[in-house]
Formats: C-alpha cells, structure tokens, sequence
C-alpha cells in the first residue's frame, strides 16, 4: 500500500470511528429524553438517566451527588460500564462531600466543569488520596447540574482508569448531557410539587364542599325544624301538605289533616311557669311523633297547636287514628309537677276522602290553607262541645 493510500484510509477510518461515536452521542441524548418525569422516585430517574451515558459512551464509570441541604453532595446513583451491561442492581456507597471538597465539591462551588487528566499528580486530588488512601481512576470528570433556573442540582461524576483518557469530545457530550440532565431534574420536581400542591388543593376542596354541605344542611334543618320540640315547622308543613293535595286529585288518595289544640294551655303556664309548659309541649310533640308512620306529616304548627297530615288514610281510618292520640295524650302522666299533670287535646280533623268529598262538586282543587280553615272550624265545634274531643269537618255534613 502507497503512502497515500495509508494516508486515505486512516482518514477514512477516522471519519468513521468519528461518526460512530456521533451516533452514540445522539443515541444517548435520545435516550434521555424520552426518560419519563412521571417516575416516583428522583434517584431512580437518575439511574436511568446514567446508564444512557454508560451504556453508549466509553466511560467506565458514572455517579451523581445530589445537593442536599445546600451544603453536602451526596452521591444518590452510580453506575459502571458492568454494570449497566448486566443490568446488575447498584447500591451507591455512602459517599459525599461538602462544597469547595476534592473534584466534586470544586465543581459545585466554582459551578464549572472540572477536568482531570491524571489522578496521581492532580492537586486537586492531592488530600483526597493522602487521606483516604484510595485508589482513584486515571481521568475524571465532574460536572455540574442545574435545574431550569440555574439552581444547582448536583454534580454529575465520570471516570475512566485511564489517564488522558476524556478528550474535548467528552467534554461537550458531558455539558449538552448535564443541560438536558438538570432539565429531567428539573420537571421532575415541578411535576411532583405540582402533584403535591394538587393532593393539598383536592383535599381542601373537599374539606371546603363538606363544610358548606354540612352548613347547608344545618340551614336547611333550622329553617323547617321548630327548636323547642324538634318537630317541623309550618314551613316543613306548607313544602310537603301541596304534595298530598295533588296525589289526591290525581290519583284519588284519601288524606286526613288533623289540628290539634292543647286544652286550657295558658292555665298551665299561669299556674306553673312558662318553662313546665315548654315540657309539656316537649312531652306532646314526643307522644305525637309515636303515633304517626313515616309517611305522614307531623308540625308543630305554632304555639300549643299541632298538625298531622295522615296520607292515603280514609276519613274513618284518620277518625281512629285522631281518637287514639286524643286518648294517648290524655292519659300522659307528666311528672314534670307533683302531683303529675294531666293535660288534653281538641282535634279538629278535616277528611279529603273521594267518600265524603264530592270532587264532582270542586269547582278548583282546593288550597292547602283552605285544608287548615276546614280543620279548625272543626276544632272550634270541637273546643264548643267541650274539649278534649275529635270532631270532623266532612263536606257533606257541612253542604
Ligand atoms: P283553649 O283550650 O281554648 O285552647 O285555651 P288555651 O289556653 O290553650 O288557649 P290560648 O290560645 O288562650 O292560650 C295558648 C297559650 O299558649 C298562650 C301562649 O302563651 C301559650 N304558648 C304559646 N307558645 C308557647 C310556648 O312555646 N311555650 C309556652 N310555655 N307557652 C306557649
Ligand atoms: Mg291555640
Ligand atoms: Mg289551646
């Protein structure tokens, strides 16, 4: 072979040694970028981060020290050549060191690369081997990683056991490696204090929504519910009453609206105080809810007036019902006064029975007040004919 030739073909296999090592460049960058921030855990991404560089370039050996607590570099992931081939598991030694210490706490504090080419004779290096006694590598690296906003992250650890060995080649992967290595970092971070920040927002969005569902609740309680005896109030009364009114006209279901009245209530209050007649409305109201189904409405209309609706009852039925709780109440022996006290109620009930109530006849549905005004004609009769009696206001008596 000519001189010439030989000239040409070691050019040739320059050229080609100088695109493959491109090729491994590209494919490590490559690599890295599609690295996924959505990993649980930084240092795991790290590893992965480290074995793209081990894995296509000819670095024997690869580390990263984290900045902890702005003051230490802790050595997080490490991986050498070997051991990214055999996939084999790699427990970073303990290994760490303060900012401004051997090559690695050089590159934190002056927060540029630093280079060196041989181990034995580098200054920098000189304490590092006096007193650890360790055996370092020919040729090192360290570099140092930012995040987005030039925060330092860590410092990025390459070495071979040769000396001279990294050549200006290395040196530019390594500073477009630890670029796209701080921006990993970097949005992995933001990403999980966003996560975070998101866990803590839901959370006190919840804690917001149970509150006011509670609050709305409670409103919603104290504006139907009569404080004193815990029964509903007219209001409760004037939301639902409508509902049984119109089941009546549309489907023909009987309803008995009972208005009950404490017999010579004031009498009471005069001879034992207001507080004793707050028991025996308590007493009333605790008796009452007894006698009443689930399905019925039962309010405590104002004052020592009470009012049951009893839904899909006949006229008869709400007669007997209306008798039974006459009855019950009178019976009530409230030891809340010695003697105890007996105590009784006029019912005046008003029955919407398609029996006694000629719908043929109803010019318009009739209104829920008119529904009360007929009960308490009734209990007008029923206070004339000398309390403590059930009387019913039925349209044929009445026409
Ligand atoms: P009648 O048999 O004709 O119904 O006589 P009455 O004394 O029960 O009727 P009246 O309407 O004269 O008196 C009702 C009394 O009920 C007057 C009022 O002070 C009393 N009252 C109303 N609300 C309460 C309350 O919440 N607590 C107490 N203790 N008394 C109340
Ligand atoms: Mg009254
Ligand atoms: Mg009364």
């Amino acid at each position: 072979m000519t001189d010439n030739k030989a000239a040409e073909k070691l050019a040739h296999d320059h050229l080609e040694n100088v695109f493959v090592d491109l090729l491994d460049v590209l494919s490590a960058v490559k690599q890295l970028s599609e690295l996924s921030c959505l990993d649980s855990d930084e240092e795991v991404l790290i590893k992965k981060a480290l074995s793209t560089l081990v894995y296509n370039q000819d670095m024997e050996r690869c580390s990263f020290f984290k900045l902890v607590d702005n003051d230490r570099l802790v050595n997080v992931a490490g991986l050498s050549y070997l051991e990214a081939m055999d996939d084999v598991e790699f427990f970073a030694t303990p290994q760490e060191f303060k900012i401004g210490e051997g090559l690695i706490g050089l590159a934190a504090q002056t927060r540029a690369l630093q280079h060196c080419h041989n181990s034995q004779t580098d200054e920098r290096l000189k304490r590092e081997v006096s007193e650890t006694g360790q055996k370092l590598p020919g040729s090192i690296i360290s570099v140092p990683v930012f995040a987005g906003n030039l925060e330092l992250v860590g410092v990025l650890n390459v070495s071979h056991p040769e000396p001279y060995f990294f050549t200006e080649w290395h040196i530019r992967l390594l500073e477009i490696y630890k670029n796209i290595l701080g921006q990993m970092i970097s949005n992995f971070r933001l990403f999980h204090k966003m996560e975070t920040e998101i866990v803590a927002r839901t959370a006190k969005l919840q804690q917001s929504y149970d509150d006011i569902k509670r609050l709305k609740e409670h409103y919603q309680n104290i504006s139907v519910k009569d404080e004193l005896t815990g029964l509903f109030n007219r209001r409760h009364f004037y939301n639902h009453a409508s509902v049984v009114l119109a089941r009546f006209y549309r489907y023909h279901e009987p309803m008995c609206l009972l208005l009950l009245d404490l017999d010579h209530f004031k009498k009471i209050n005069d001879t034992y105080g207001h507080a004793v007649g707050d028991d025996v409305l308590i007493a009333v109201a605790d008796t009452l809810q007894k006698e009443v189904r689930e399905c019925d409405i039962l309010v405590r209309f104002g004052g020592e007036e009470f009012v049951v609706i009893f839904t899909n009852t006949s006229c008869e039925n709400g007669i007997q019902f209306a008798t039974r709780i006459r009855k019950k109440i009178a019976g009530l022996k409230l030891d809340i006064t010695n003697p105890p006290l007996s105590v009784s109620v006029s019912i005046g009930v008003f029955c919407l029975d398609p029996e006694c109530y000629s719908m043929d006849k109803a010019e318009s549905q009739m209104s829920i007040d008119q529904t009360v005004h007929y009960a308490d004609t009734a209990l007008y009769q029923a206070k004339k004919q000398g309390r403590n009696c059930v009387v019913r206001y039925c349209q044929t008596d009445n026409t």
